[in-house]
């Protein structure tokens, strides 16, 4: 145990300074072999993280970011201008962590503003981009770009939401966050809206949705759950 310890010690070492904290930081999310492969041949990559609302999806990318700008590395972040959510110039969790961004109206718009230096392109809220999002993501990472989208991959009926489901095809990397259903306290994959609306983009928060299972979740609009 000991000697392995010091074993890889002394491989770090061997390496310039400067490429091993570009590593650690760029692989610790999923350190990979992969993942190593694919900044060796030059080309960037695209992650997806997906789950239901309440689920940490914000919280996951704002990590990703913060983790991101600790290594130095040059980082540009959009999100889609409908969601209004606490602000117009960051993206925010439900716990409250945010992150500076640039709302912009459509893909066109956030391609415009990429920067040719820029190495990290963070996109919160991607199932309220339309479909050419995919092959900006693709166009980014093909320019060697590391490419992270959070987003509800279901809308409030449990359909899977576009363009998330082609966005998970594309990546090569993808995480599926979950939440905690309010009612029963497992494991919660759907959104359940709890005000009368039939529009598919209803934006708000824990004042029109709650985390359920799929046992608890009903594809309409239900009352909300109350706790004593
Ligand atoms: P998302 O972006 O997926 O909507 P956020 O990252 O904004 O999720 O928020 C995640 C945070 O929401 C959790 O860390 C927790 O503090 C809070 N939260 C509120 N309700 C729930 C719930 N039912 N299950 C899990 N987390 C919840
Ligand atoms: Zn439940």
């Amino acid at each position: 145990m000991f000697s392995q310890h010091r074993n890889s010690h002394i491989i770090v070492d061997s390496l310039h300074q400067d490429q091993t904290e570009i590593m650690v930081e760029e692989f610790a999310f999923d350190n990979t072999e992969e993942r190593r492969k694919t900044r060796q041949n030059g080309t960037g990559w695209v992650e997806v993280i997906a789950g239901s609302m309440f689920s940490g999806k914000s919280e996951e990318l704002i990590r990703r970011l913060n983790r991101a700008r600790i290594a130095r590395q040059k980082v540009q972040v959009f999100k889609p201008r409908i969601d209004k959510r606490y602000s117009h110039e960051e993206i925010a969790s439900h716990s409250g962590q945010t992150h500076g961004s640039t709302p912009v109206s459509n893909t066109a718009e956030m391609m415009e503003q990429v920067l040719d230096d820029t190495q990290v392109v963070g996109i919160d809220e991607g199932q309220f981009f339309d479909m050419p999002i995919i092959q900006a993501v693709n166009d980014l990472a093909a320019q060697g770009k590391r490419v992270i989208v959070a987003g509800l991959d279901q809308d409030y009926t449990g359909r899977p939401f576009e363009p998330m489901p082609q966005l998970l095809s594309v990546a090569e990397f993808i995480t599926k966050t979950h939440a905690i259903c309010v009612k029963c306290g497992s494991t919660a994959n759907y959104s359940q809206r709890t005000v009368e609306s039939e529009a598919r983009v209803e934006v708000g928060a824990a004042d029109k949705y709650e985390a359920r299972c799929r046992k608890c979740f009903i594809p309409h609009a239900d009352s909300p759950t109350l706790h004593e």
